[in-house]
């Protein structure tokens, strides 16, 4: 039945028996940087290599800072941190997402509470949290409380799903009159705009990931940015173990976390952020082609909204219903095409079964519908 896609998909990637969903690229200058700094014996958390990669971050994003962190959810969970997300506080996000988004928020003894997402974008919803907040929601002092636990929602977490940005300007506005700060989960779109702006840059905070499967990788690693500088530097203390400056003095100053990257990492990162450009052009011309061909097939396709434009990450179809999506997975991974459903919702899975959450509609239709298909940098 869909032995056309497959096909299609095995002339995009020629003389591979097995194509996987999506693997890192390694053509640049990763084995230079990584033997010098070996070379340096700097290969910790302090080196040229993090600078470097803090600052080449900064003019790709348009950030005023950027903080490199061991990985995508400690990012997460600092930023959250940064905040102001304390012990009992609920964080609004989204139930379609993947599980390190819930998890950097329980790891502040908070609760995640999750809103709907558009089926456009698969990222939260402005329309759906804005109607939401109102009927839940009350700000007093300029703090807002759910108004059915009377506990304070103090952050909300959005994410632009596969690479793909959402209405984030129009988050943020909804966010700012409930007097909720925003924490962008940036992890899957590096190298995707909203009006020309980075994704990850419209929030107090933004965070990315660098892991093995992402568009660029280091092994495993994130980031932090901000344009505020007070965060900026207190994201510096709290990742290096809240170690106060000193030339020979070992004092700290309050709990802190070891969440800086290895200079061996941002090694690895430097080279992979050299290409970025150059993956980013090849990701979106696979993301034409498959586009084009989805169409003559009548399989739908997600593609990037007006105003966005989307590194396509994780190329995404929808099909008509449950029954199709897992015939869809049993033929295309049966002949070697990788491909994988969406994540199951939060909701569902037993730690976060009891969380306070909107109506869920539209997260549900997707998980129903939504699955993966290889993405890989082409050679
Ligand atoms: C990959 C990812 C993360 C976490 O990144 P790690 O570097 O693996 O810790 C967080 N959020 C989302 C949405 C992701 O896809």
């Amino acid at each position: 039945m869909f032995k056309n896609v497959i096909n299609f998909i095995k002339t995009q990637f020629p003389n591979e028996d097995f194509i996987p969903l999506h693997v890192p690229q390694f053509s640049g200058n990763e084995k230079k940087y990584l033997n010098d700094c070996i070379d340096s014996t700097f290969v910790s958390s302090v080196g040229a290599y993090v600078d470097l990669f803090e600052q080449k971050m900064c003019e790709y994003t348009g950030a005023k800072h950027c903080i490199a962190i061991v990985n995508g959810t400690n990012a997460l969970h600092l930023s959250l941190i940064l905040a102001g997300v304390k012990k009992e506080d609920e964080v609004l996000t989204q139930a379609l997402t993947f599980i390190a988004t819930a998890n950097a928020i329980s790891y502040c003894n908070a609760t995640p509470h999750f809103v709907d997402v558009d089926k456009e974008t698969l990222g939260l919803s402005p329309t759906l949290l804005k109607k939401y907040l109102s009927e839940i929601a009350e700000v007093k002092n300029n703090i807002c409380y759910n108004k059915k636990t009377e506990k304070k929602i103090a952050a909300c977490v959005p994410m632009h799903t596969f690479g793909l940005p959402i209405c984030i300007d129009e988050l943020v506005a909804v966010c700012n009159e409930y007097h909720i700060p925003v924490v962008e989960d940036a992890a899957e779109s590096l190298g995707s705009f909203y009006k020309e702006q980075h994704t990850g840059t419209f929030g107090l905070l933004g965070t990315f990931s660098f892991n093995g499967n992402k568009t660029i990788t280091c092994g495993g690693g994130g980031a932090i940015i901000t344009n505020d500088d007070d965060l900026a530097q207190k994201a510096k203390h709290l990742s290096t173990q809240a170690k106060v400056p000193h030339k020979w003095e070992y004092v700290h100053d309050e709990i802190g976390y070891n969440y800086r990257m290895p200079n061996l990492n941002a090694a690895l990162a430097c080279a992979q952020l050299e290409q970025l450009e150059q993956f980013i052009l090849n990701k979106r011309a696979l993301a034409h082609q498959y586009h084009t061909f989805l169409d003559s097939q009548n399989i739908e396709y997600i593609k990037e909204q007006q105003n966005a434009i989307s590194n396509y990450w994780l190329n995404t179809v929808v099909l008509k219903n449950r029954f199709e999506r897992d015939q869809f997975l049993e033929q295309t991974n049966s002949k070697g095409v990788m491909t994988r459903p969406i994540w199951a919702l939060m909701n569902k899975l037993e730690m976060f079964k009891d969380c306070p959450k909107s109506d869920l509609s539209n997260a549900e239709w997707i998980e129903d519908r939504v699955v993966n298909i290889p993405s890989s940098v082409r050679a």
